[in-house]
C-alpha cells in the first residue's frame, strides 16, 4: 500500500476565519481524508511540530510527500529540506501544492525562482488535460472547471516540465502550466496549481481525484538501485 505523508504549514486555517471555515481542521486533514477514502496510507505532519513532523523516520515511511505551504515558507528549517531533497533524489515522490510553488524544498529542486504572476479576484478557471494518456489525468474530463480561484500567471520561472500534463485559462486572460512533472534523482514531483486556501478547491471531487492519482503516480518505482563508480569491463575489450 502507498504511503502518502500530507504537510501543511497549517497557519492560515488557525488566523483567518474564512479559511478555518473551508478547512476547519487544516487542508493537512482534508487531504489526508480524501487519499485515506481511495485506499492510500495516510499520515500528516505541520510546520510547528518538532522537525516540522518529519523526521528521518517519518520520511522514511513515506512513498509520497504532499506539501503546502503559503505565508511561512521562510521558517521551514534548512535541515528539513536537506532531509527531504535527499529523499527525493532516493526515489520518494513529492507533490508540490498551489504557493507551495514558493516553497524552498520545490526551489531547492527546480534550482530556478519559481516566481509567477497572481492576483486574487475570484475569477474563473478552466484546467485543461493536455495529456490524456497520463496517468494523472485518470478519469478526468477534457477539462476541470474551478468557480473561483485565485489567477497565478506565466512566466512561471520553473525549467521546462519533463511533461506537461494541464494549463490552466483565467477569466481574466492569463494562462499557466498547472500541472508539471519532473524527476530529480530517482523520484518523481508532480507541481500542481489549484488549491488556494479561502476556496473550497480540495473539497472538489475531480481535484481530489487528480491528486490521488498523482500519488499513486509518483510513488517509488520497482527498478534497479542504480551502482555508481569505477568499473571493470563486462566484455573482454579488443
Ligand atoms: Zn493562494
Amino acid at each position: 500500500m502507498v504511503t502518502a505523508t500530507v504537510w501543511n504549514e497549517f497557519r492560515h486555517e488557525r488566523e483567518d476565519d474564512v479559511v478555518a471555515e473551508q478547512y476547519p481542521d487544516g487542508i493537512h486533514e482534508t487531504i489526508a481524508e480524501f487519499l485515506d477514502e481511495r485506499g492510500f496510507e495516510t499520515r500528516t505532519a505541520t510546520l510547528d511540530e518538532p522537525d516540522h513532523g518529519l523526521t528521518g523516520e517519518v520520511l522514511d515511511d513515506t512513498d509520497v510527500l504532499l506539501w503546502w505551504g503559503h505565508a511561512a515558507h521562510d521558517e521551514v528549517n534548512e535541515e528539513v529540506v536537506d532531509r527531504v531533497q535527499e529523499r527525493v533524489l532516493d526515489g520518494m515522490g513529492l507533490l508540490v501544492l498551489h504557493s507551495a510553488h514558493y516553497s524552498k524544498v520545490f526551489k531547492r529542486l527546480m534550482g530556478t525562482s519559481c516566481s509567477l504572476k497572481w492576483r486574487e479576484a475570484g475569477e474563473r478557471e478552466r484546467l485543461w488535460v493536455v495529456e490524456p494518456s497520463h496517468p494523472i489525468t485518470e478519469g478526468i474530463d477534457e477539462y476541470i472547471e474551478l468557480p473561483e480561484a485565485e489567477m497565478y500567471g506565466e512566466r512561471f520561472d520553473v525549467p521546462a516540465p519533463e511533461t506537461l500534463v494541464f494549463t490552466s485559462w483565467f477569466e481574466g486572460g492569463n494562462v499557466f502550466r498547472s500541472g508539471c512533472c519532473y524527476r530529480r534523482g530517482a523520484g518523481k514531483i508532480f507541481y500542481f496549481r489549484p488549491g488556494h486556501e479561502t476556496y473550497p478547491i480540495y473539497h472538489q471531487s475531480e481535484i481530489q481525484q487528480v491528486l490521488a492519482n498523482a500519488v499513486e503516480w509518483a510513488a517509488p518505482g520497482e527498478g534497479p538501485d542504480p551502482e555508481y563508480g569505477e568499473r571493470e569491463p563486462l566484455e573482454s575489450i579488443e
